[in-house]
């Protein structure tokens, strides 16, 4: 689905990518593990159009996306989860949510005055789809709260939650387990196998708790300085001699 072709990107005379190649599949939930300062997210990234490359190719499905902005890419179902900004932590978990697919009737002033009912009608819809979304995440209790109150893994599971209010094909998650508490985590582990399972949906996963990424991840990609040093399962990869070595030296 996704094809990495010798990917680089410099910063300065830094190479924080160097020489990265790899194949995503379709329908895998793929983890990307590595030590610290390894390029994991400058490669997340530069795939998801929010750093240019410095050199190397991109191709999704076959077609070149290589240097594609976000919102192009957003618009393919390609989607780079980002923490919840400042901005959006006063609005409801709910409103959130409702704010994801854009282009909605109500952000052009001509429909503002003319199109009411229209737009009453959107929000509606949009309302209801992100019920259905909470309800999916088991977190329809949530619904009112202000998401600058959810604690570290409800803002997780609000993230993953954003990606199915469009059409996602695949999904690139950085961090998920960080400062989240075992219980949740799970939560967000079953959240994944199933948008995964029932929906389709390819996952690029990257994390630093291994027991996570063996619960939910197949396969496993090992990268260090920039490039990756293996691929396999998760108990061929700690096998591998080159990624022990790599972990062993940070
Ligand atoms: P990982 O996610 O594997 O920990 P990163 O992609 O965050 O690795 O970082 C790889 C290296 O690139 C790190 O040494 C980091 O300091 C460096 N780096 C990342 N972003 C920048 C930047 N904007 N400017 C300079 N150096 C950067």
């Amino acid at each position: 689905m996704i094809e990495v072709h010798d990917l680089h990107r410099h910063f300065g005379g830094f190479r924080a990518v160097d020489g990265a190649t790899l194949k995503i599949k379709e329908g895998s939930i793929t983890g990307l593990i590595g030590p610290n300062g390894a390029g994991k997210t400058t490669l997340f990234n530069v795939i998801a159009g929010v750093l240019k490359p410095t050199s190397g190719r991109v191709t999704m499905a076959g077609r070149d996306i290589t240097g594609l902005p976000p919102h192009d890419l957003f618009h393919m179902g390609l989607l780079r989860t980002f923490q919840i900004a400042h901005e959006f932590s006063s609005m409801t978990v709910r409103e959130n949510l409702m704010m994801v697919p854009g282009e909605q009737a109500g952000e052009q002033l001509w429909n503002t005055w003319f199109k009411r009912r229209a737009i009453a009608e959107e929000e509606r819809r949009l309302a209801a789809r992100a019920d259905e979304v909470l309800d999916f995440l088991t977190i329809a209790h949530l619904a009112d709260e202000k998401a600058g109150n959810l604690s570290g893994g409800q803002k997780k599971l609000l993230e993953l939650g954003r990606t199915m209010m469009v059409d996602a094909k695949i999904v690139f998650l950085d961090e998920v387990g960080a400062g989240v508490n075992r219980t949740l985590l799970n939560t967000i582990g079953d959240a994944i196998l199933r948008l995964n399972k029932e929906r389709g949906y390819t996952f690029v996963v990257i994390e630093h708790d291994m027991d996570f990424i063996g619960r939910i991840c197949d396969p496993v990609i090992c990268m260090a300085e920039g490039h990756v040093l293996a691929e396999g399962s998760l108990d061929e990869i700690k096998a591998n001699e080159q990624v022990i070595e790599a972990y062993l030296g940070t």
